[in-house]
Formats: structure tokens, C-alpha cells, sequence
């Protein structure tokens, strides 16, 4: 990751670039380095991917703001990450749709991106795993069960009978796409679509193979580890490379998106990467001072209370809060607000003792309503 360009270096435009002004560099790039203009060309190849991911940041407010704030860190697993993962909160989908849309502007509607019979990574696919509070916190690893879908052996992905032939599909001649002309009100327009026959592979198979009914891939049900890395928030995903569905026509596998959902803790909330908590203090420690136990993701700590603490006094637990995703040693704050709790069902004497602070505090003789009302004879009316 060491070696990977600063987004807004790769498209060269400033730090303070409009979006319009990113939208401008980005086709001037993809223009150039587009795989059609350069076929066989690896150079240009990697430089239109480039160009393309760092317009896909660049051009979403959100991502963007993510990318000012952490770099690429806030969209990859960090160097010390256990394995080939990373984790975003970012859906490749829908990088590819915005990426797409512009193709569109560039050449002209109606046109794919890309030959279908061509090598195509597989399609990503998506679950969810639940975590606890805390394990979102320090990290944990999950096992998931789920059905993959593996080459079929017999026929190595082609779908076809051992021993019988593939033919070229006669409809699109091989290429997957077939061309329509359409009358239209502008005159005749040419118009390119997926080959009906052969549904895109460009091959019909004479005879299907028995062990994946022609599909070419079987599936299995497996278990997958997914290492969840400290710091993770609610809705953010782990991505895990080669773990979705299998290419196309010898293309890589797609990614698994594993999108995290973190469980309410009972006393502690989240906000970024600090924690919240209220913890209750007697009437007599916020009065007079001493130390009072309060939770944190540590454990509990010894905090000593100030004579004189008011109710909803905040107090700041440094760094006993969430670690940060980019870097594990930096943490956020755990906010404490202290709520002085009013004694309920006293017993007579402590009445007595509460009457008799009263008037010290006060200097004049405490009223005790309970007498009051029998005096009176009468329900409660200041109630
Ligand atoms: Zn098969
Ligand atoms: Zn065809």
C-alpha cells in the first residue's frame, strides 16, 4: 500500500477542486487510458483503474470527506492487517454504476463497457455478521457459513459434457453481442445487446455436463474466518478479496462484502470513536468528595468525585474509548456524566438526620409534611 498515489495527484488537480472540476480531469484521464483506445496496453490499463478508483472517492461527498480525514487507510485495511482483507464503508456497486454512467457520456449511449466473452472478474456477494459492542471495539474474528460457488471440476467451467465440444455460437459469432438496428424518430440507430442465444458467453454447448447441469460451477457450503478489526462501526464492511463469485471466462473471483452490525451495549453508547455512559453517585459522595467505581471497555476505573459535584457533571476518560481504525494506538474518550441520585424511601431516621441537616443548612426548624397532613386532615394538594 506504501506505494499507492494520492488520489487527487493521480487525476492532478488540487486539494480544493470542485466536483466539476474532478469530473473534468477524470474523463480527460479515462478518455486517454480507456482499455479500448489502448488494447493490450498494461500501462494504461492500470492507469485508467487508478484514475477510476480515485474518481470514485474523489467524486462521492462522503468518501471524499473520509479520504481527507484518514487517506487510504479509511478505505483499505492497514499495513498491519492480518492477511489479504480490507474493510470500507463503500460499496464497489456502486463505484461501478457512477463509473459507468460516465462511460456513458463518453461514448455515446447504448454501448457496453466491455465485451461480454472477455474475462470478467465474478460478481461480489454480500452478508452481514453481528458483533458485540466490545468486539467492535478491541476486534475479533468471526467464522461464517455460507454456499460458495466453486469451478465444477468435470467440466472446468464450461458447462459442457466431458468429451463434448463447445461450439461457437452462431447468433453473435463467438463475441457475446449481438447488434440491432432500430427505427427510431432520429433515423436508423444501431444498437448492441447481449446475444439472446447464448446469453452472452459467446458458446452453445451441445450437451450439458451432468455434474453441474451445465452450469459450470457447483456450490459448496463453507466456512470462512473474517478477521473484524478494531475500531469497526456499525454498517462499515470487511472486504475479503477472491471470496465472491467466480469469474467469467477465466476472469478473477469477486470480493465478499461483509457488512458488520454491532449490537446496543446496555449502558455504554457510540458516537465516532468515543464512548458514552452515565454512571448515578450518591447524594453524599456528590457532596462530599470520594472515589466511586465507573465502567469502562477496560474494566472499571477509580475516579475520585469532587466535593460540591453537581448533577450531569461530565467527566473525560482519556483514551478509554474506541481505537481508531487507521491506527490502533490512538484512541478515543470515554464521557462520563455523573447523575446525583436523590435518596428515595427513607427510613425515619434518616429522615430525622435529613431534617436535622436541613436546619443546619438553613438555620429554621424543618417541616415534616407527613405531620403536616395529619394536622391538616387533608389529602396532599401540593402535589
Ligand atoms: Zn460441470
Ligand atoms: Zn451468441
Amino acid at each position: 500500500m506504501a506505494d499507492k498515489r494520492d488520489y487527487y495527484e493521480v487525476l492532478g488537480v488540487s486539494r480544493t477542486a470542485t466536483d466539476d472540476e474532478i469530473k473534468k480531469a477524470y474523463r480527460k484521464l479515462a478518455k486517454k487510458y480507456h482499455p479500448d483506445t489502448n488494447p493490450g496496453n498494461k500501462d494504461a490499463e492500470a492507469k485508467f483503474k487508478e484514475a477510476s478508483e480515485a474518481y470514485a472517492i474523489l467524486s462521492d461527498p462522503d468518501k471524499r470527506r473520509q479520504y481527507d480525514q484518514f487517506g487510504h487507510s479509511a478505505f483499505e485495511g492497514g499495513a498491519g492487517g492480518a492477511g489479504g482483507f480490507d474493510f470500507s464503508g463503500m460499496d464497489m456497486g456502486d463505484i461501478f454504476g457512477d463509473i459507468g454512467d460516465i462511460f456513458g457520456d463518453l461514448f455515446g449511449g447504448g454501448r457496453s463497457r466491455r465485451a461480454n466473452n472477455g474475462p470478467m472478474q465474478g460478481a461480489n456477494l454480500r452478508t452481514a455478521v453481528r458483533i458485540s459492542f466490545e468486539e467492535a471495539v478491541f476486534g475479533t474474528e468471526k467464522e461464517l457459513e455460507l454456499t460458495l460457488k466453486d469451478e465444477c471440476d468435470s467440466c472446468h467451467g464450461n458447462g459442457s459434457k466431458h468429451g463434448t465440444s463447445v461450439d461457437t455460437c452462431g447468433k453473435c459469432g463467438g463475441k457475446g453481442q449481438v447488434v440491432f438496428t432500430q427505427q427510431s424518430l432520429f433515423g436508423m440507430v444501431r444498437n448492441i445487446q447481449t446475444c439472446p442465444d447464448c446469453r452472452g458467453s459467446g458458446k452453445i454447448i451441445k450437451e450439458r455436463c451432468p455434474d453441474c447441469r451445465g452450469e459450470g460451477y457447483i456450490s459448496n457450503r463453507k466456512r470462512i474466518k473474517v478477521s473484524i478489526p478494531a475500531g469497526i462501526d456499525n454498517g462499515q464492511s470487511v472486504r475479503i478479496r477472491g471470496k465472491g463469485e467466480p469469474g467469467i471466462n477465466g476472469g478473477p473471483r469477486g470480493d465478499l462484502l461483509v457488512a458488520v452490525e454491532v449490537s446496543r451495549h446496555p449502558i455504554f453508547q457510540r458516537q465516532d470513536y468515543d464512548i458514552f455512559s452515565s454512571v448515578p453517585i450518591s447524594y453524599a459522595t456528590a457532596a462530599l468528595g470520594g472515589d466511586i467505581k465507573i465502567n469502562t471497555v477496560d474494566g472499571d476505573v477509580i475516579y475520585y468525585v469532587k466535593p460540591g459535584t453537581q448533577t450531569d457533571t461530565k467527566v473525560r476518560l482519556r483514551e478509554k474509548g474506541v481505537p481508531s481504525l487507521r491506527n490502533k494506538n490512538i484512541r478515543g474518550d470515554h464521557y462520563v456524566t455523573l447523575v446525583v441520585q436523590v435518596p428515595t424511601n427513607l427510613n425515619s431516621e434518616q429522615k430525622e438526620l435529613l431534617r436535622k441537616f436541613d436546619e443546619a443548612m438553613t438555620g429554621k426548624k424543618s417541616t415534616d409534611t407527613n405531620d403536616l397532613e395529619k394536622e391538616k386532615g387533608k389529602k396532599k394538594f401540593w402535589k
